[in-house]
Parts: C-alpha cells; sequence; structure tokens
C-alpha cells in the first residue's frame, strides 16, 4: 500500500475495552438470543455495528463543548455552525436537525405533492424510503447494476444509471417525480462512491425536467476522497474544492452528522438558494425538531459539529481513515476471505453465500458468521442479508435477499491499525475452519424490523 502513513493523531485518553472469556462471551451471546443486537456493550471487544455517531472527537471539539452557549434562541455556536456550512458547501440556508432522519422528517413532505409520486435515488437508506413510504410516494432505485455484483470492479459503484432515470422520468411524466436524491457515498450500495461526471449528469437531468435534486449527504467527505483518488482531473484539487462543486450540481442536501461529521449525534438540511421553500422548512422544523437556532441540538453539540466539519475535510484524516478500511479488505483477501470488491468508505463486506456456501439463506450465513465471530473474538458485527431484508409482505416467503453480506463498520478514529489486524486475522481463523460454522434459525420472530430483536438458536437440521 503506497505511502500508508500510521494514524494521524495521537491519543490522550482512553477507553479502556476488555476482551471477554470464551466461557463470559458464550453467556453473553445465549442470553442475547444469539442477536449481536441484543448484546451489551461491554460485552464486546471491537463493536463494527455501525460507523453512525461511534467515532472518536479531537480535543478541539471537546474544548468547543465547553464554549456551548445554551440558549435557546440565538446561540453563537448556531452562527458558527451556520457559516461552516455556507463556506463547504455553498449552500445558503442552513438548519440543524437533531440526526439525519430529523432533516428528512421536514423536508420529504414540502417536496412531495402528491400521493404516489416517485423520489428516484441511486440507492436509498433505509430511513430515506421510510419517510418517503410515510409520505405516500415511492422510492426507485437507479444505481447501476454493477453495484449488485460484489467480484465485479467498478470505481464508482454509486453512480446513477443515468439512461435508466432519463428513461423512467419520461416514461412517467415529470409532474410524476417529486425530487431526485443522490447518496454519497452509497451506503447500502456498501460505501461505494459517486462520481464528480455522475453527479454532474445527474443534476443536469433534473434541470432539464425541473425537478429538484438534493444529496443525501452523509459521507460526502470520503466520497470527495475517492474523486480525487480514482477521477481523471481531480487528483491535484483539494478536498474543499472537490466537496463545493459536488455541491454546487444539487439544490440541498439533508445529512446525518453522525457520519463525516465526527459527532455523536446531529444532522443538517441546508438549501442552496429556494427562500421560499427554506422558510417552510423553518417553520416545519420547530413543531417537528426545535427552534431553528438549534434543531433538536444542544449549543455544545452545535460547536462540535462545526469543528468537526472543518477536520474531515483534512486530506491527512480523510486519507488515513479510507486506507485503514481498505487494509482491512487488502488482509481478509490475502487470507482467502471473500470480500465485496472494491473495498467501500466506511466498511468492509463479506461475502457469506461464498464463505459459507453449504448453508440454506433460512438459516442466515451471515447471521451465523457474526455469532461466529463473536464466540471466537469478541468482535460485534452486523448481517446485512436475509434476515435485514425480512418476508415476503404476500407470500410470507423468507431468504430473499440477492446478497447475504456481513458488515465490518469501522467507526470513525476510533480503533488503531492493530484492532485491524486482530479483526482479520480472527476471520481468516474462522475461515479457516468454516465447516464448523452452523447456521441458525429463529427461536423468537417479531413482526415488524426483526433483525433488532429475533431471537435464535444453532439450526437443528445439518445444513448439507
Ligand atoms: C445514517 C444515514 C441516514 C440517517 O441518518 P441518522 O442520523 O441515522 O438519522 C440517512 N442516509 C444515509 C446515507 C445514512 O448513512
Amino acid at each position: 500500500m503506497e505511502s500508508y502513513l500510521p494514524e494521524p493523531y495521537k491519543i490522550k485518553m482512553v477507553e479502556p475495552i476488555q476482551l471477554k472469556t470464551k466461557a463470559e462471551r458464550e453467556m453473553a451471546i445465549e442470553k442475547a438470543g444469539y442477536n449481536p443486537f441484543l448484546l451489551r456493550s461491554e460485552d464486546v471487544y471491537i463493536d463494527l455495528l455501525t460507523d453512525s455517531g461511534t467515532g472518536a472527537m479531537s480535543d478541539r471539539q471537546w474544548a468547543g463543548i465547553m464554549l456551548g452557549d445554551e440558549s435557546y434562541a440565538g446561540s453563537r455556536n448556531f452562527y458558527h455552525l451556520e457559516e461552516t456550512v455556507q463556506q463547504l458547501t455553498g449552500y445558503h440556508y442552513v438548519l440543524p436537525a437533531h440526526q439525519g432522519r430529523g432533516a428528512e422528517q421536514v423536508l420529504f413532505p414540502l417536496l412531495i405533492e402528491k400521493e404516489g409520486q416517485y423520489v428516484l435515488g441511486n440507492m436509498h437508506f433505509d430511513t430515506t424510503k421510510a419517510h418517503i413510504e410515510m409520505n405516500k410516494a415511492r422510492p426507485v432505485n437507479l444505481v447501476i447494476s454493477e453495484a449488485y455484483e460484489t467480484a465485479v470492479d467498478h470505481p464508482f459503484k454509486g453512480n446513477f444509471d443515468i439512461a435508466r432515470l432519463k428513461e423512467f422520468i419520461s416514461t412517467k411524466g415529470k409532474e410524476e417525480i417529486a425530487f431526485i436524491i443522490n447518496t454519497i457515498t452509497c451506503n447500502s450500495a456498501g460505501g461505494q462512491p459517486v462520481s464528480m461526471e455522475n453527479i454532474r449528469e445527474v443534476y443536469e437531468v433534473g434541470k432539464q425536467y425541473g425537478i429538484p435534486v438534493f444529496f443525501d449527504a452523509a459521507r460526502f467527505a470520503e466520497n470527495a476522497y475517492f474523486i480525487k483518488q480514482r477521477e481523471k482531473g481531480y487528483e491535484d484539487k483539494e478536498i474543499s474544492e472537490i466537496i463545493q462543486e459536488m455541491f454546487s450540481y444539487g439544490d440541498g442536501l439533508t445529512m446525518s452528522a453522525k457520519k463525516d461529521g465526527l459527532v455523536n449525534i446531529g444532522g443538517l438540511l441546508a438549501i442552496k438558494d429556494d427562500f421560499e421553500l427554506f422558510e417552510k422548512c423553518r417553520s416545519m422544523v420547530v413543531p417537528m425538531e426545535g427552534f431553528p437556532t438549534y434543531g433538536g441540538l444542544a449549543g455544545r453539540d452545535l460547536e462540535a459539529l462545526a469543528i468537526g466539519l472543518k477536520e474531515v475535510v483534512q486530506y491527512d484524516y480523510l486519507h488515513h481513515r479510507i486506507n485503514q478500511v481498505r487494509l482491512l479488505g487488502e488482509l481478509l483477501k490475502e487470507g482467502g476471505v471473500p470480500v465485496q470488491e472494491p473495498i467501500g468508505g466506511h466498511a468492509v463486506f463479506v461475502d457469506c453465500a461464498k464463505f459459507l456456501p453449504d448453508l440454506p439463506k433460512n438459516h442466515f450465513p451471515a447471521h451465523a458468521l457474526a455469532v461466529a465471530l463473536y464466540l471466537e473474538s469478541g468482535i460485534r458485527s452486523v448481517e446485512i442479508g436475509s434476515l435485514l431484508y425480512g418476508r415476503d409482505v404476500d407470500t410470507g416467503e423468507d431468504g430473499l435477499s440477492e446478497l447475504e453480506l456481513l458488515r465490518l463498520t469501522i467507526p470513525r478514529r476510533t480503533y488503531t491499525d492493530n484492532h485491524i489486524r486482530y479483526i482479520a486475522d480472527s476471520l481468516i481463523q474462522l475461515y479457516q475452519k468454516r465447516s464448523e460454522i452452523k447456521g441458525v434459525e429463529f427461536s423468537y420472530e417479531p413482526k415488524i424490523l426483526r433483525h433488532f430483536t429475533a431471537k435464535f438458536q444453532f439450526a437443528r437440521v445439518p445444513s448439507q
């Protein structure tokens, strides 16, 4: 890995973690019904459940916390945040929200004009999809087909399929489209980036038909780093220039600040120049999130976010961040473990249909591997496959997901490369004895959002 430097920080405060004994891990996971979501975090050694809100803040952010102005209206921290977002994005109107979904619940009802309208995305994130459906509109995924093939290499697997986008609009008619939402990086496709060329083309299509284009910008800085690395003409551009150009091809954004905001809680809604839309959002924010200068956050949170947004665009930070995730992917590949390629920005995805080819889909191979990985080494990971997908609403049929993936999500600035090596070694060891890994089946299956609260037992039928 060329010019791969160590972590671009030194550690000033530590949070001890402890690997519980094998017997304690067996007890903990049994008590959790073999569902890692139900583990207590103190029983987890390395937590790769999510990169959302799990990162470490810097000394400057913690210093900013002490500068919190907790006035109900007009907090100075809001003005600092507003100015930071304006400079970063070029968008004039800024509203804080308690999380990304807080911004979504304010904006989406104002963009959806009538029942049954479509919202076109590369690939909608869960909460985005839910907010669209709650407003009786229909989310449509128009990501390029390469995104669905884990072994195919493509530098920008998060790209929109522009031909399908145009065709969809011209067949349905532009009045039937509420808005276009461009998710950077594309989380649900595995943290895969969207190219500048594609971002520009999507915006041109929007302009041509008079359809607003918004960003779901949770990982905007990671996306900019990939553009600098992979897209011709951007090698020598500053990250901040790339970010400004990206956002110039949109009418506004919603953002979960729990990712590239480098804070533990927070969100943003920003609008380029549409004052009318901003006014409507501002009135909605009050009953839903809070007064427009705090939006559900404490003054100190606004300050930490303003500082985080300045730190996340630093090249040294991003270079290490993306390459740390890649390091995990490369180590796993060297050990023979099948992973999704290319490695995305925030997580490595293990292809469990290949890792455990003998387990049937209804014995949840990726979930079985998550349980085995916890038992083996105290690492918590998460299934993205048939368990998460759920049953067909009409037929009740199970095991329908196209992919059976185990997600190893890397929190920002939290673990060192040594932790990464431990994670890789643990999985490689499991790969070498993969024939011993048992499938799981439900002992309790809830009706909705089953992956959060379901309980399991080891599958009784030998799975071959
Ligand atoms: C996390 C996330 C959201 C939702 O944000 P929250 O802060 O969790 O409410 C929306 N879109 C994407 C792409 C995300 O990753």
